[in-house]
């Protein structure tokens, strides 16, 4: 199996990241759940964990049609943060050759990152307003201000409208917008070229700095050395410093107490889930940045369907607008939940077949399913099975009721009617039904 991976991946990755990260992983353990994968150290596992677990958990799915739990471990323990650090450094080396040769890159802003793009409800309301605060009168009220929060919910974006704001107002301020792995990476280049110096001096005459993403500082000794400082110059001078996180600093492991300190003596302020009006109110917005007309049902299902992540929201309604733009069709929820939700095709299987598949997936035995038990993870793998065997085979209701061990007709209706209403709603049984289709058809091709 791993060589089937690693020949997917092989033709998924670079050459050079493959050799770096991936060739030498090797399985340690691997059952009808979980992989298990042995990485030669702790650099490189926290690496495959942070960059290309996901990339690695979609060839499995691609191979066994079904996912599994990736699980890390490796060769030498967890004692290493610092010589993790000096390998982090030399690896990256290669990569930062030629950068390295350019002076300092300039502060670039993403134009879309304003505060007028940003739409405010109830639940970012207050994180708004500390950011515009800071943009305002930097260095005043907070600082640091430390925006943390999920995946996709706007801290670039508000971090970024400080910096635009900001030089609005005050043209000549010395803004830098930075991620932490920019930091990391001309820290690097300048300790290979000698000019620690000058890097020094451009991170520490900033008037306001904004350091993106700066979790992944976690367990970088010498980048955290190095930015302690920086902030300490910046902090005693009255500059501003902006952080962004997925976490609050004493949850990001592997950070020095020190950084953990500093970081929450400003505001720690939380960039949280927007409801559905703000989310309805954002999917307006970019249609109307997309000159595009919407009707209000198509926008409520959209916002609906993706609640955690605004880029995935964005992304939702961009997929939408292009593919009905291409085919002409109109903008009904009908057609955006058709664009957004594609249908696997079903094939004609055996119902043995849709039995087995919903067995193997859903984490329940035949007997469970073919009882009468009433206890809602069986009863919701049984209606699920049940609405499967009505989209992969002509059997009549009663005799589907038959391969439920007996069931009334009615309770098949009622059954395969409750899922059909739940899947315009739910996008995670959208994906279990895809994915047990998309099984169901795999192993029916394997059969014939
Ligand atoms: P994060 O840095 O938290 O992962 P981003 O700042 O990159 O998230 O935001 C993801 C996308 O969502 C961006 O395109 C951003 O413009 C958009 N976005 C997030 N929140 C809002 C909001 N309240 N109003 C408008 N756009 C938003
Ligand atoms: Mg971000």
């Amino acid at each position: 199996l791993w060589e089937q991976i690693l020949v997917r991946l092989k033709e998924k990755l670079s050459r050079p990241t493959f050799e770096t990260w991936i060739q030498n992983a090797t399985i340690e353990n691997l059952n009808s759940e979980s992989l298990t994968l042995l990485a030669p150290n702790v650099f490189v596992m926290n690496h495959l964990q942070k960059h290309y677990l996901d990339t690695i958990g979609d060839v499995i799915t691609e191979i066994l049609g079904k996912p599994l739990e990736i699980r890390l471990t490796s060769e030498h323990g967890e004692n290493l943060p610092f010589a993790a650090d000096r390998a982090d450094l030399l690896l990256e080396e290669n990569r930062f050759n030629n950068y390295a040769k350019s002076p300092l890159k300039p502060i670039q802003l993403n134009p879309k990152y304003t505060f007028y793009r940003f739409v405010v409800g109830p639940t970012n309301r207050m994180v708004h307003a500390a950011s515009l605060a800071v943009a305002e009168s930097p260095g005043r009220d907070f600082n640091p201000l430390f925006l943390c929060g999920g995946v996709g919910l706007g801290k670039t974006h508000l971090m970024q409208a400080i910096g635009h704001y900001h030089l609005e107002i005050n043209p000549d301020a010395r803004v830098f917008y930075v991620s932490t792995e920019q930091f990391t990476n001309d820290l690097i280049a300048a300790i290979r070229n000698d000019r620690i110096q000058s890097f020094r001096e451009h991170y520490r005459t900033a008037d306001i700095l904004l350091v993106d993403d700066i979790q992944f500082i976690e367990g970088k000794e010498y980048t955290q050395e190095e930015f302690f400082h920086t902030f300490n110059t910046l902090h005693e001078a009255g500059k501003q410093v902006v952080l962004a996180s997925d976490r609050p600093p004493h949850q990001i492991p592997k950070l020095q107490e020190r950084l953990s300190s500093r970081f929450s003596m400003g505001l720690i302020a939380d960039v949280q889930v927007p409801d559905l009006e703000t989310r309805m109110a954002i999917l307006q917005k970019k249609a109307e940045y997309e000159n595009v007309r919407l009707p209000k049902e198509a926008i409520e299902y959209i916002a609906s369907q993706y609640t955690s992540n605004i880029r995935e929201l964005e992304g939702a309604l961009i997929r939408a607008i292009a593919y009905i733009s291409i085919s002409g069709l109109s903008m009904t929820v009908e057609n955006v939940a058709a664009v957004l939700n594609p249908k696997v095709e079903q094939i004609t299987a055996s119902p043995d077949t849709i039995l087995d598949v919903a067995v193997e997936i859903l984490n329940v035995s035949l007997e469970d399913l073919k009882s009468n038990s009433r206890r809602r993870e069986i009863s919701r793998a049984r209606q699920i099975a049940m609405y499967l065997m009505r989209q992969h085979t002509d059997l009549s209701l009663p005799r589907i009721g038959d391969k439920f061990g007996g069931k009334d007709h009615t309770t098949v209706i009622y059954s395969c009617d409750k899922i059909s209403k739940q899947l315009r709603k739910d996008r995670a049984l959208n994906q279990t039904i895809s994915l047990l289709s998309d099984r169901i058809n795999f192993v029916t091709r394997q059969q014939n």
